[in-house]
């Protein structure tokens, strides 16, 4: 087993489609270890988002992740990584397969209703950026 971090964004949360993303998620085999709705600050949001700074749409996605509450999440599976990005789907939702939470649900690039880490690294550094051990109850 092992662990990826994954956010609702504030497009999804928005339009109160938490529970149907989860659904997804849950239907797909992963187990949600941690879930909590948050206001995600500034601060937070270029942080989580560092590697992004240069990129022309940094200041639009920072502004959209503090826009709305956000739900934050811990997920846990086998390959957890591979198998969040394959449900999460592209990340423009044109390019998205049939089926995936972005295929389903995204409005855009931009406003594409979920985050999920690329890598095993990453993922380790973005849960420990909102949960603590003793919040993870797998
Ligand atoms: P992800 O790992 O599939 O989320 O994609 P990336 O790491 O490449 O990008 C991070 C996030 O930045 C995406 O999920 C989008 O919300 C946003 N993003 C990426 N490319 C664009 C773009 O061309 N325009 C806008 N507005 N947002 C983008």
């Amino acid at each position: 087993m092992s662990r990826t971090f994954s956010i609702i964004k504030p497009d999804a949360t928005r339009r109160n489609l938490t529970g149907k993303i989860n659904a997804v998620i849950e239907g797909a085999g992963l187990r949600i270890v941690a879930q909590r709705r948050i206001r995600m600050t500034r601060e937070q949001a270029e942080a989580f988002y560092g590697v992004h700074k240069e990129r022309p749409f940094f200041g639009e996605l920072v502004a959209q992740m503090t826009s709305e509450p956000v739900v934050v999440q811990v997920l846990e599976a086998d390959n957890a990584v591979p198998a969040y990005r394959e449900i999460m789907g592209a990340t423009n939702p044109e390019n998205a397969a049939e089926g995936t939470i972005r295929k389903l649900f995204a409005l855009n690039v931009g406003e594409n209703s979920v985050h999920g880490s690329d890598s095993d690294e990453n993922a380790a550094i973005e849960i420990a950026q909102f949960f603590s051990d003793d919040q993870i109850v797998g």
